[in-house]
């Protein structure tokens, strides 16, 4: 491949370019193994174009002093065009990263459904009137922050792009955002729209590339007044840790090793459903799987029988076809990745289904949902995070080891308890050490809702009013109204 027509330009300054070096980066579609395109493999040069770009932006007054009904309106304008192209959309992200179409279809839904919702929050950011004493109007003005920094994964590309785009141009900022370099293809369709729907240049800069080469220059930037990350807790300290010497503010999500708890007299096949769900869905690529399965000691082997025989029948296929339910790994890296738990976990646990790569399936990063059971919370296959489609089964006695397991884990995203008792289900609701807790549910996600982790699963809060709230500063105003000298000296 390599032709012209395959190759995406990065958005920097409201102009479609290449990286300044010229070098390009492969990308993949994961179930045929093929190069189906290419994107600019940024460097540094590139990231202080894109910085400065939206440096301008922001201090020339384009963006933070377009009034928020107009930003509102370009936001809805964009949501507006994402949905007329969804279909589209939703193709190129299945073929790109892998996942079903129907789920792609769900994405881009979703992605819409986020700008709108900052679209219309966009005239809502108010201000205060402190209650002070003196003959004083004393004001706190929310304000945006700058110039955000944003690097997200390839999980749910086009949605993270989303989640971090629409609060941080809702605030009044201007964003240089780094798609992961496995999946960056529906954010430069996207781009493409942006003259289109009024963005002013410079407000929104996609830089495509590698995380050392592109990410790592984006966090240390001085000129970056805060940086928003999705990704893995390693990548997540280095970011936090490039922070410092300018003191950005820092948003993470970094994934976790979520529980997913069963007692006894939860609904059985709700429950069996439910399981599989909350770790299968997207192929297991998602910061929020429930990939601890902790389920009560009375029910467990016919738990683990019954999630056992229905994993088997998960319908594994291209992705694009309609019926597929699980498609291949994003890429060569994350199926090796996926293959060594797979083989650790023989060593460490008992197989109950899966284990492998799915027969006759020929090319493609495809591995077999698997479960794990007779875990203990102590082994690896339970500790760190897989991100694929690999379960662990963990037996417990009573809600206390429930509790006390569910919490034994550096991470604290989401977590999830089934029962019919609601005096049991909130009593875990509440001992449970997480950022989102799911009730006889797992994975249902809403831009109206907060979103974000406890402990090592990272901190601040996305999507809703904390979304927003994240990429605003708020400054004290204090005007006097006395006009008599203060009279000290
Ligand atoms: P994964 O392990 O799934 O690749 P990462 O945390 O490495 O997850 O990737 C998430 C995002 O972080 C991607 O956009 C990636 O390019 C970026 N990234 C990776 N390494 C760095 C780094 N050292 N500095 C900044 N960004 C990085
Ligand atoms: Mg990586």
């Amino acid at each position: 491949m390599g032709t012209d027509m395959n190759r995406y330009r990065m958005h920097i300054n409201g102009e479609s370019v290449e990286a300044r070096r010229g070098a390009w980066f492969p990308v993949y579609d994961p179930s045929t193994e093929e190069i189906i395109a290419e994107a600019p493999d940024a460097d540094e040069n590139d990231v202080n174009r894109a910085v400065q770009a939206a440096r301008a932006a922001f201090d020339s007054g384009a963006w933070p002093q377009t009034t928020a009904q107009e930003r509102g309106r370009i936001l809805l304008r964009l949501a507006e065009r994402i949905r007329k192209e969804s279909a589209m959309l939703a193709e190129l992200e299945s073929r790109n990263s892998g996942k079903p179409i129907v789920e792609a279809e769900y994405d881009m839904a979703d992605v819409a459904t986020c700008f709108e919702y900052y679209g219309g929050l966009a005239t809502k950011v108010a201000g205060y009137v402190n209650p002070v004493p003196d003959n004083a109007l004393s004001l706190s003005l929310k304000e945006p922050v700058g110039v955000a920094g944003q690097i997200i994964p390839w999980n749910y590309p086009l949605l993270m792009a989303a989640w971090k785009l629409a609060p941080a141009l809702a605030a009044g900022c201007t964003c240089v955002l780094k798609p992961a370099e496995q999946a960056p293809l529906t954010v430069l369709e996207m781009a493409r729209w942006f003259a289109d729907v009024g963005l002013p240049p410079g407000v929104v800069n996609i830089v495509t590339g590698f995380g050392e080469t592109a990410g790592a220059p984006l966090a240390r930037h001085p000129e970056v007044n805060k940086i928003a990350f999705t990704g893995s807790a390693a990548v997540g300290k280095l970011i936090l840790k490039s922070a410092v010497d300018t003191i950005k503010r820092v948003t993470l999500e970094l994934g976790g090793k979520s529980p997913n708890i069963f007692f006894a007299d939860a609904d059985f096949e709700a429950a069996i459903d439910g399981a599989l769900f909350g770790v299968f869905i997207n192929q297991g690529e998602v910061c929020s799987a429930g990939s601890r399965i902790l389920v009560e000691r009375s029910i467990y082997s016919r738990f683990v029988e019954g999630m056992a025989e229905k994993a088997k029948r998960i319908k594994l296929g291209a992705p694009l076809v309609r019926e597929t339910k699980m498609g291949p790994l994003v890429s060569k890296e994350q199926y090796e990745r996926v293959r060594a738990f797979q083989e650790l976990g023989k060593r460490e646990a008992k197989l109950a289904a899966g284990g492998g790569r799915p027969a006759g399936m020929g090319k493609g990063y495809y591995v077999e949902p698997t479960i794990f059971c007779n875990v203990d919370n102590s082994a690896r296959i339970a500790r760190e995070e897989i991100f694929g489609p690999v379960a662990t089964v963990i037996p417990f006695n009573d809600e206390a080891e429930a509790v006390r397991i569910a919490n034994d884990t550096p991470y604290g995203l989401a977590a999830a308890v089934w029962s019919r008792d609601i005096f049991k289900a909130f009593r875990v609701v509440k001992a449970l050490r997480a950022g989102i807790v799911w009730v006889n549910h797992m994975q249902p996600t809403y831009v109206e809702a907060p979103w974000g982790g406890y402990k090592q699963s990272g901190f601040g809060r996305e999507l809703g009013p904390w979304g927003i709230e994240e990429y605003l500063e708020t400054k004290q105003v204090h005007i006097n109204l006395n006009e008599q000298p203060i009279g000290w000296y």
